[in-house]
């Protein structure tokens, strides 16, 4: 599998990095996988309420609900694909925490991925070269593995989701005025079917919560 990511959510990511370089941040992807050519497309990147330290970093569970339902009411065709966080200062990896999260994540949606970035060289110099950011998966064989990353530059795709994404700059904390009833059109292009989505959703989040709660 590759990644691509449009670069609007790239630089949300990082923004939210660079806007705290003390302690580490995390949000979640949105975008969609596309069969052909194997393709995870990132087009956003949302946040919410989270707990954090300077080495670690979790989403509420409820923040990550009701995520999930507001891409699947306003973001037909699009959802979750999985989730970024910042290691300001200590590079990219996935720690051992991160690598249960990431596994809860790829239950929840097979292809997801884990983006990590360290924004501390970027916020010095402002290169892109020292842009310092990677994207991961667990194999079946429980390894860590790299995912090669390209930046989207479709253009019909690249104003798509710079549109969609300008929408959602403020859209910081998710949460409290959700709506609870079922989305009124979800497009099928994705391997799990809507419905089932918000069922086990929740049960998925509290052990995300608990597994890596508990090691606080
Ligand atoms: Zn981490």
């Amino acid at each position: 599998m590759r990644v691509r990511i449009y670069p609007l959510a790239l630089g949300k990511m990082l923004k939210h990095a660079l806007d705290d370089l003390n302690r580490e941040v995390a949000g979640l992807l949105v975008g969609k996988y596309l069969k052909k050519g194997d393709v995870l497309e990132i087009w956003d990147a949302i946040t919410g309420e989270q707990k954090s330290t300077p080495g670690f970093v979790y989403l509420e569970e409820e923040t990550i609900g009701a995520a999930a339902e507001w891409v699947l009411r306003n973001r037909p065709g699009l959802y979750i694909v999985g989730w970024y966080h910042s290691h300001p200062g200590f590079d990219v990896f996935l720690s051992a925490i991160d690598i249960e999260t990431q596994k809860l994540y790829q239950r929840l949606f097979p292809k997801a991925v884990a983006l990590v970035l360290d924004p501390v060289k970027y916020a010095k110099t402002r290169r892109l070269q020292d842009l310092n950011f990677k994207v991961f998966r667990i194999s079946q064989k429980n390894e860590v593995i790299m995912v090669p990353v390209s930046i989207g530059i479709q253009r019909q795709k690249l104003l798509e989701s710079t549109l969609r994404g300008i929408e959602t700059m403020e859209l910081k904390y998710i949460g409290g005025g959700t709506s609870r009833e079922p989305p009124e059109y979800v497009e099928a292009d994705l391997d799990i079917p809507a419905d089932k989505l918000t069922g086990p959703l929740s049960n998925l989040l509290k052990k995300i919560r608990d597994k890596v709660g508990s090691r606080t």
